[in-house]
């Protein structure tokens, strides 16, 4: 059956108009749906007979929950859906006091390949649908409402590169800003890419006032080349005017995340080159300290070890950050969750 999110704001009227309903009667389904409605039975403002008819004909989610885990207390849980066709992609809510935000996936696998990251491991699957990533985003609003909380941040920093499916991402950060759905703001939402540059320049020109996340990692070719693959297409001498110019556009300060990988992007060299390459004004370092995965080469750095880097790079004038380390325990860095799942044959791939 049909998932009603893949329907468009105009098909859905359409289809409402067939059935001669008035033209609110959109607004109110995309009302429920970002209220968490559990059912189109619990939509009470819809006609009995509508409800059924939406009923029979519709899906009220293109995802199936098909397993959970949940850390740091309980303030970071981690849904593996099942998505049409058999793959599964995994999202994940972190709670803090005042916001609530979603890590969501826009791929099956990623075809980048980094190799430290553990959803770069595997076979690239698919791209999702615009509304397979915004159902994400609808049931995670759905858990959080029935903790009276709110969904308020969304980030693409789950399974997969945003940029590499391109016109699903862009179309669902315009349904997630949906005021009758789930009204988040574009400012609200980060694009984190490995750097594919023409779609950066491309995005740039969209007028949506999104954060762009640069996975940097290193800061010199010959590395990145090896943990970001794409550099060998997109080098940093085209990755980081492209950043800039996007920052120039979009009145936006870049943010460059930067994964530590102990003993291979912490060294003084790293904080220097990275000095030399950013304008502190436009940029902003946020240091990942690694979440280990089996089968790479790499160690988690120390807390010391990421400080004293931080300070580093702070002392090239830089403004750092330090990423907490949020939801270990529930497997939450980036396709964590679902390599378990296969290597427990909870999941398929
Ligand atoms: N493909 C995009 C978005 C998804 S990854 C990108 O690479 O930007 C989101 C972030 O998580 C990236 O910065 C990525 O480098 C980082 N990441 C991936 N695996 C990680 C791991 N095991 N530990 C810490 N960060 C990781
Ligand atoms: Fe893909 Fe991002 Fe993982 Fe690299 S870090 S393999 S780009 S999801």
């Amino acid at each position: 059956m049909t998932p009603i999110s893949s329907l468009s704001r105009s098909d859905l009227a359409a289809w409402l108009a067939e059935r001669s309903q008035p033209g609110y009667r959109a607004a109110q389904v995309k009302g429920w749906l970002g209220r968490g409605a559990g059912s189109f039975a619990d939509m009470h403002d819809l006609p009995a007979a509508l409800r059924a008819e939406l009923a029979g004909s519709f899906r009220l989610s293109s995802l199936d929950p098909v397993l959970q885990s949940s850390a740091d207390g309980g303030a970071t849980t981690k849904v593996l859906y099942q998505l049409d066709g058999g793959y599964t992609v995994e999202a994940v809510v972190m709670r803090y006091p005042g916001r609530s935000t979603l890590c969501i996936s826009s791929q099956v696998g990623c075809p980048v390949g980094c190799p430290f990251c553990a959803t770069g491991q595997g076979p690239f699957g698919r791209n999702l649908k615009s509304w397979e990533i915004v159902d994400q985003a609808v049931d995670a609003a759905r858990r959080l409402t029935e903790e009276g909380r709110r969904l308020s941040h969304v980030v693409f920093m789950g399974m997969g590169e945003p940029m590499a499916n391109y016109a699903a991402v862009v179309d669902s950060v315009r349904a997630l800003a949906d005021a009758d759905l789930l009204g988040i703001s574009p400012r609200r939402v980060v694009i984190s890419t490995a750097g594919l540059v023409p779609r950066i320049g491309q995005l740039a020109g969209e007028g949506l006032p999104v954060t762009l996340a640069i996975s940097l990692h290193a800061a010199r070719d010959e590395l990145r080349d090896v943990l970001v693959p794409i550099n060998r297409k997109y080098p940093l001498g085209e990755l980081v005017p492209a950043a800039r110019d996007f920052a120039a556009r979009s009145g936006r300060r870049v943010s460059y995340e930067w994964v530590v990988l102990a003993g291979v992007n912490d060294t003084d060299r790293d904080a220097e080159e990275l000095g030399r390459l950013l304008e502190p004004r436009l940029a902003h370092v946020n240091l990942i300290p690694f979440n280990p995965v089996n089968g790479t080469p790499y160690q988690a750095p120390d807390r010391r070890s990421v400080k004293a880097f931080a300070e580093r790079i702070r002392s090239h004038g830089l403004n750092v950050t330090i990423r907490d380390t949020r939801g270990r325990e529930a497997d939450a860095a980036c396709g964590q969750l679902r390599a378990r799942a296969i290597r427990e044959g909870a999941a398929t791939a």
